[in-house]
């Protein structure tokens, strides 16, 4: 089979327009198939130029070009791995945490992630955005707790709505008075023009990445990304652990791989350039920190004797060596 990869005039939908445009192997067609009956496929003309079709090891590919593994569930992984729907008291709002809500208004996205972990409430057969009454409700609830600071505008992907429809909602959202901060969860303006002009109207953005296997989880393809959004003045927030969602162990690493990786990190960018490393806790609980401790408490170094008792930290340094710290001011 050829591997061309002209840009496609339209956005890619089918594993037949995948295979046509060199993307996927004829081969796979069938598995292909069966994988978009249940997962979104999308693959946007600008993101299918990106891909190079002669590397199997592409990692743009790896991001958005289905893939037969994502057939295979894995003992653990979950259709709500993060637990939305236990802490969904109306249509449309995630209430986890006492002073933010997740106001989920749309469910499709401008691409579609293999390793997304809403992928079972996006894409095929779902409804495509909430109701009137549905949003009514939404807004109701949160009219009705001051105690909701943070609304996050998310999905599916917010800005797939028209910018009067979002102009609407942000208006409706910023005549509540305790709403103070109003946050979009997106990949749409993933050019750094689209990030610079939104920047330049005093939108802060910050990024949210994912470790993915044979993507980012290497310290030099993550330091190339850290540096590049603070280069782009994106402050790198969290790095995800990859949630359970079905069919995505293919692209998921382990939390000991994780936490190598971030130490290594640490050693060549600044702080500025460091994300937090967080895993959602399976079953709504909220994300935790998993990130490398860089103290704790032992009696001696190794190869030491006694320590005088006073001195009870240990904390290691960003070449990994360890220092003593003594616990009382
Ligand atoms: S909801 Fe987010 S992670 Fe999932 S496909 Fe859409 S953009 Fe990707």
């Amino acid at each position: 089979m050829s591997r061309i990869n002209l840009k496609p005039a339209a956005t890619l939908r089918e594993p037949a327009e995948l295979v046509a445009h060199g993307l996927a192997a004829l081969a796979d067609l069938p598995d292909l198939e069966k994988v978009a009956a249940r997962y979104a496929v999308a693959v946007t003309p600008d993101i299918a130029a990106l891909i190079d079709p002669g590397d199997p090891e592409d990692p743009i590919a790896r991001q958005f070009i289905p893939s037969a593994e994502e057939l295979v569930a894995q003992p653990g992984e979950n259709a709500d791995p993060i637990g939305d729907h236990a802490h969904s008291p109306v249509a449309g709002i995630v209430h986890r945490y006492p002073d933010r809500v997740l106001f989920k208004l749309v469910h499709v996205c401008a691409v579609y992630c293999r390793f997304c972990f809403r992928r079972e409430m996006v894409g095929p057969g779902k409804a495509t955005a909430l109701s009137p009454d549905a949003y009514n409700g939404a807004l109701d609830y949160i009219r009705a707790r001051s105690e909701i600071w943070e609304v996050i505008l998310t999905g599916g992907d917010p800005l797939m709505l028209s910018p009067r429809r979002l102009g609407e909602i942000m208006a409706d959202l910023a005549a509540i008075d305790h709403v103070r901060i109003i946050r979009i969860h997106t990949r749409v303006p993933v050019a750094d023009a689209a990030c610079a002009a939104m920047i330049d109207a005093g939108i802060p953005m910050v990024s949210q990445s994912v470790l993915l296997r044979g993507v980012n989880d290497n310290v030099a393809a993550l330091e190339a990304l850290m540096r590049a959004f603070v280069e782009c003045r994106i402050k790198p927030y969290y790095l995800h652990h990859g949630d359970l969602a079905p069919g995505t162990a293919h692209l998921r690493t382990t939390l000991e791989h994780g936490q190598q990786l971030m130490r290594d990190l640490r050693g060549r960018v600044s702080g500025l350039c460091q994300p937090d490393y967080v895993l959602d806790i399976p079953g709504g609980y909220g994300k935790a920190p998993v990130g490398p401790s860089y103290l704790s408490q032992a009696s001696s170094l190794p190869g030491e004797g006694e320590l005088d008792p006073e001195t009870r930290y240990r904390v290691v340094d960003y070449c990994g060596d360890v220092h003593l710290y003594p616990p009382k001011p």
